[in-house]
């Protein structure tokens, strides 16, 4: 095992140390090899010309889905994906290429997700949003309903969003890393995030947020590139290819402990902040 999946799990088992302390006991995995962590746009997608008709550009290369060091810079630029290409295209264009993405997404086989998926989950909300939120992967409503965040922690997400002037359905995008459903609930897998990450990349180069919200440890730990526990990640401002990342609690986790509510509002007031710089 190298150090870097030790370093991996250790970081995994400190959050559920964290967890436990706070009172938010979730599932233990224990695989055979070892400890691991437990675990529309306003486009109608319809409407939308789902061919791709446009010049042909190169889908960004995949994020690293496994962070390499609990101090490294995020993605090393040797890594970077181009997203140079995706600035010629306009916002009729950008819409086709997001309904086509999200018919490339519905026929995905590129891992085991595919198989015990009902729906996929691409993601909704409009272009050009002030905000595009990242969560890990969708659980058991949105599987069933095809859309990101539609159970017990959307709902709430959608009141952080809304108490600082937020809403899916007017500047918000929301996606999540790996755009099908991990069997119970689990923590996506470094490969089924790795396979999912050029969906996310074309999403956000094709979406152009101002800034992201990355909420829970493990899309942040992704977007980051740091191996860090959330707790340590959240309060401050990272950068994501050009793009002001702020992560903070998922809203499931925040649902279990009230304790996490006010670092969250600590830090959606940051990402207000920025949105007005
Ligand atoms: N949790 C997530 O991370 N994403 C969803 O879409 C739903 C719950």
């Amino acid at each position: 095992m190298s150090d870097d999946s030790i370093a991996l799990q250790l970081f995994r088992l400190l959050d559920d140390v964290e967890d436990y302390l706070q009172g938010g006991v979730r599932t233990v995995h224990v695989p055979p090899t070892g400890i691991r962590r437990p675990v529309q746009l306003d486009q109608q997608p319809a409407e939308l010309d789902a061919q791709d008709r446009s010049p042909t550009v190169d889908p960004p290369a995949a994020i690293s889905s496994q962070p390499s060091s609990s101090t490294g810079e995020a993605l090393s630029p040797a890594r970077s994906p181009d997203f140079s290409g995706y600035d010629q295209f306009d916002l009729p264009e950008r819409k086709r290429r997001v309904a086509a993405l999200q018919v490339r997404i519905a026929a995905c086989t590129l891992c085991r997700l595919g198989e015990t998926r009902r729906n996929t989950v691409p993601g909704i909300g409009v272009l050009d949003p002030l905000v595009m939120v990242i969560g890990e992967g969708p659980g058991a409503d949105e599987d069933a309903s095809g859309i990101p965040f539609v159970g017990p922690a959307g709902q709430y997400l959608d009141k952080w969003l809304e108490a600082v002037d937020l809403s899916r359905h007017k500047n918000v995008y929301i996606a999540n890393i790996v755009k099908c459903r991990p069997p119970n609930n689990r923590d996506p897998q470094p490969d089924e995030s790795q396979a999912c990450s050029p969906y996310l990349l074309e999403q956000i180069a094709l979406i152009r947020p101002k800034a992201i919200l990355s909420v829970g440890r493990v899309a942040s730990q992704i977007l980051t590139g740091r191996l860090s526990t959330i707790g340590s990640l959240r309060g401050r401002v990272y950068e994501f290819h050009g793009i002001p990342l702020i992560p903070t609690y998922h809203p499931s986790g925040v649902l279990r402990n009230p304790d996490y509510r006010r670092p969250v509002w600590e830090d959606m007031k940051l990402l207000r902040s920025i949105l007005s710089r």
